[in-house]
């Protein structure tokens, strides 16, 4: 059994050593919860976006995308509900000095007598085989019933603290659960405070103002973007409702807790779809984005890696709401939020700004607020995820009939970075003259890679570690019959083609429509 942290080392020292993500302002010794992508990194990372943008604006005729700036207006964060309530309840441990969300303390208690749950569900159904009956048990099992009479009572003060803003009653639940500090075991909790997420900056120099009148924030949310752009792109476009506007672009939080490389990180991407639908039917759209929302990440990773949760407790503006996880290293974590957020924003924008926010169905023949479904990716956690699920090491036949150990991404072949490494079988200008020919040929189409440096198995071994489906290999057959051989990073197989069938085959075998069918 692999040590899960040990992986997580492996992965991050993966990434730096291959070019994938490099900590930023190295040099000055980091800058805590942010991250540089390297040349494979933004490769990668752009294929991700691609692959969300097709899915979801090219693949809807309803649904179109948008790119609004950084900077809005400060009376939106206000509409927004993000400058009254855009918090995490914090506390500081006195003994370690570690700072953590109490609400983050809490629901991983939650989880763990969740697990207990499980595991006693679990012994159960292996004891009585094909005659358990899990409902039966669960209601009727008393140390089932205990656990869960505990996990309701605390689940129940919990949600009603957040939601009255009750400060010294998380900080209660922390004591009477006897929450200990995750790293030091220290139960010497300070009091809990609010802090906001938001970073605000200063805008231009207007004589007079006040810094207040000034104050800008860096959005901690593409969506407002595309709220306040609702009736613009509905005119320009014309859709009619139910459509969606589209957006990727940065976010940033001043994340108190931020310890696990680009899964929390204080800039960061997010990929934005804002779903606009007639009042009353916004659950059956919940229901449906769930689900697909859900297939998208089934195309990239294991169905075994991912989950949904259900928010124990919603956001100022949402009705429902469900996170699709992941399997980390370090646990089952939020990927993805699909939220029902009513007619909140878009409500309260109409009142903030004073400017009506409506559309006018045609078919009702009525103006009305409409209400919003929310899909909200990472586009750096889906990084991580993509990077958990394909770094491998595994054994091969080595040349002397043997075996070696050899580091693999098995990434999927629409994703990888490079899809294809150009490689003379030795570096002889006969062969490298050919090579460089059908690497020129190839860059026009593909994410091409030419490389001639070091023995023919190092270069495989280079390729396979920042994931590169497929290697051309050039020899000396190729100078006599015009063909080359394909290797299959997976398989391991060579096959013979015809340079002229490459291109086609490399093409189709990458493209991100693979992902979208
Ligand atoms: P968490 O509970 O983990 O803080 P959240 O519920 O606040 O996340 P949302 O506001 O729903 O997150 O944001 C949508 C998506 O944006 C998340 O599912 C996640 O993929 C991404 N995201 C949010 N915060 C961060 C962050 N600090 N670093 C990287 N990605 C983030």
């Amino acid at each position: 059994m692999k040590n899960l942290g040990d992986v997580f080392k492996k992965l991050i020292s993966h990434c730096k050593e291959y070019g994938f993500i490099y900590p930023s302002s190295e040099v000055y010794d980091g800058l805590s919860a942010v991250y540089d992508y390297g040349p494979y990194g933004v490769e990668l990372k752009n294929n991700i976006k691609t692959y969300w943008w097709k899915a979801m604006v090219q693949m809807h005729e309803n649904i179109v995308g948008i790119d609004s700036a950084i900077f809005m207006h400060p009376k939106i964060w206000k509409a927004s509900g993000h400058v009254d309530a855009f918090n995490d309840p914090l506390i500081d441990n006195r003994d370690s000095k570690k700072r953590y969300r109490a609400d983050v303390l809490i629901e991983e208690y939650l989880g763990k007598i969740d697990d207990k749950i499980d595991k006693e569900i679990e012994k159960a159904a292996k004891r009585f085989g094909s005659a358990f009956d899990e409902g039966v048990f669960r209601s009727t099992n008393e140390r089932v019933l205990k656990y869960a009479e505990e996990r309701g009572r605390i689940a129940q003060r919990y949600v009603k603290a957040m939601e009255d803003n009750d400060l010294a009653e998380l900080k209660q639940i922390i004591v009477d659960c006897e929450i200990v500090d995750p790293e030091g075991g220290s139960r010497n909790w300070t009091d809990v405070r609010q802090f906001n997420l938001m970073f605000a900056t200063h805008f231009g120099a207007l004589a007079g103002a006040t810094e207040e009148d000034n104050r800008v924030y860096l959005r901690p949310e593409t969506a407002q973007g595309i709220f306040v752009n609702f009736l613009n792109v509905q005119r320009t476009t014309r859709q009619k409702l139910p459509f969606g506007i589209a957006q990727i672009g940065k976010a940033f939080r001043n994340e108190i807790v931020a310890r696990q490389f680009i899964f929390r990180m204080r800039e960061f991407e997010q990929m934005e779809m804002q779903f606009f639908v007639p009042p009353g039917s916004e659950m059956e759209w919940y229901n449906y984005w769930r689900e697909e929302r859900l297939k998208w990440h089934k195309a990239i990773f294991n169905s075994s890696q991912l989950r949904f949760h259900v928010h124990e407790k919603l956001a100022h503006y949402a009705n429902a709401a469900v996170d699709i996880e992941f399997e980390f290293p370090f646990g089952f974590k939020e990927i993805e939020g699909i939220h029902s957020r009513t007619n909140f924003d878009l409500g309260n924008h109409q009142e903030f700004s004073g400017k009506k926010m409506q559309y006018f169905d045609p078919d009702l023949g009525e103006s009305y607020v409409p209400f919003v479904v929310e899909t909200s990716v990472g586009a750096d956690r889906t990084f991580l995820a993509v990077m958990t699920s394909a770094l491998q090491e595994e054994e091969v036949p080595d040349a002397e009939g043997g075996t070696a150990l050899r580091t693999v991404l098995k990434l999927h072949p629409a994703l990888a970075p490079v899809k294809v490494a150009v490689l003379p079988l030795v570096a002889k200008d006969a062969l490298t003259d050919k090579a460089r020919q059908i690497f020129s040929e190839l860059k026009m189409s593909v994410q091409c890679q030419y490389d001639e440096k070091d023995s023919i198995g190092r270069r495989y071994r280079r390729q396979d570690a920042i994931g590169t489906p497929y290697c051309v290999t050039v020899d000396f057959d190729t100078l006599t019959d015009d063909t080359v051989t394909i290797r299959n990073r997976d398989t391991l197989q060579q096959e013979r083609v015809p340079i002229s069938a490459v291109e086609a085959i490399i093409t189709k075998a990458t493209g991100i429509n693979q992902l979208l069918r």
